[in-house]
């Protein structure tokens, strides 16, 4: 197939990209660096089936020649507020990314027949009063809250997409996407792993927000973006879970972390420092994704760890 990936030089965008590449896939990625990086994809300059557009998704967006996939994976996803990466502080270009980019791509995939998949997130869940989430739950988030620039603009961008395919018959697919890391995380955008391995590989103490009560479920990079391939070649068309089904408070993911690295700085708390409205529990339901895809993650914390610590060593100058 002829792929078209937007947020090509993201996190996931670029483990994305590598693993259609392998599929052998020809990749059109497109960028516009505002919170990816170049580095990300620079190992794919050479590549004879990759190449690259340097455009901002929620403008009009033109692809040359035929476009047999789209992935639309191109918007800020850290909800730190301290982040300069994060969709705090960039509030319209997460709404536009979500609304107008999706609405760009949509188009793109009804001119040319093409697969749609749609990244969206756990954050459409909100806060959410059910645990654990599945995909019938319809969430719990607030329209004018501080997250609610991005978690509205992925229930927009669910809301258009099933739009295209119930009106237009786009052939389209909704992956949320809950907590995942691994290797080219920005090591700045604020979020929990990328926080806390950075501290303990510095030998500093790690900082918990609040009690370390709230839980979260971490899903390693490569099981993620298995997960997704399997929905891209499926024909499902309603919104899959994919992530990590194993639950753990912060303060125990914390500890994990320490441990695997050998960090004997501890841990400290920081009661003021959680975002409004910080989900207090996240867990996937992965029933559909087992169901339908035959899919569930393989790599457990420990070796997901193990195998993020070189690119974070890498970053930090230890290596
Ligand atoms: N968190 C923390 N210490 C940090 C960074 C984050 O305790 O240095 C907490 C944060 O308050 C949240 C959880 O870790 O409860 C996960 O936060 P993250 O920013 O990774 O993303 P989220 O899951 O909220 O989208």
């Amino acid at each position: 197939m002829r792929i078209l990936v937007t947020g090509a030089a993201g996190f996931l965008g670029s483990h994305l990209c590598d693993r259609l590449l392998t599929d052998g896939h020809e990749v059109i990625g497109m960028d516009n660096f505002i919170t990816g990086s170049p580095d990300n994809i620079a190992h794919l300059a050479d590549n004879e089936s990759f190449s690259f557009y340097k455009r901002d998704v929620s403008n009009y967006i033109f692809v040359p020649g035929k476009v047999d996939a789209i992935l639309h994976f191109a918007s800020p996803a850290s909800p730190n507020p301290q982040s300069k990466a994060g969709y705090f502080n960039l509030p319209i270009q997460t709404m536009k990314a979500g609304a107008l980019g999706t609405h760009n791509c949509l188009g793109i995939a009804r001119r040319e027949s093409s697969r749609f998949l749609l990244a969206s997130t756990s954050e459409i869940y909100g806060d959410p009063e059910i645990h654990p989430q599945s995909e019938s739950y319809p969430g719990n988030v607030d329209p004018i809250g501080e997250r609610a620039v991005y978690d509205e603009a992925k229930r927009f961008a669910e809301s258009l997409t099933m739009a295209y395919h119930r009106f237009h018959g786009v052939n389209t697919s909704i992956v949320r996407i809950f907590n995942t890391y691994g290797p080219r995380m920005d090591l700045e955008d604020g979020r929990a792993l990328p926080n806390l391995l950075k501290q303990a590989l510095l030998g500093q103490p790690l900082t918990v927000y609040g009690d370390g009560s709230q839980t979260r479920s971490f899903c390693f990079v490569d099981d993620l973006i298995d997960g997704i391939v399997r929905l891209l070649y499926s024909e499902e068309h309603f919104p899959v879970n994919i992530g990590n089904p194993i639950e753990m408070s912060i303060l125990q993911f914390a500890e994990a972390i320490n441990k695997i690295v050998g960090n004997k700085a501890g841990i400290v708390f920081e009661e003021n420092s959680r975002s409004v409205r910080d989900p207090q529990r996240r867990q996937p339901d992965i029933t559909r994704a087992r169901e339908i895809l035959g899919w569930e993650p393989k790599i457990d914390l420990e070796e997901g760890i193990r195998r993020t610590v070189p690119f974070f060593k890498q970053k930090l100058g230890l290596a």
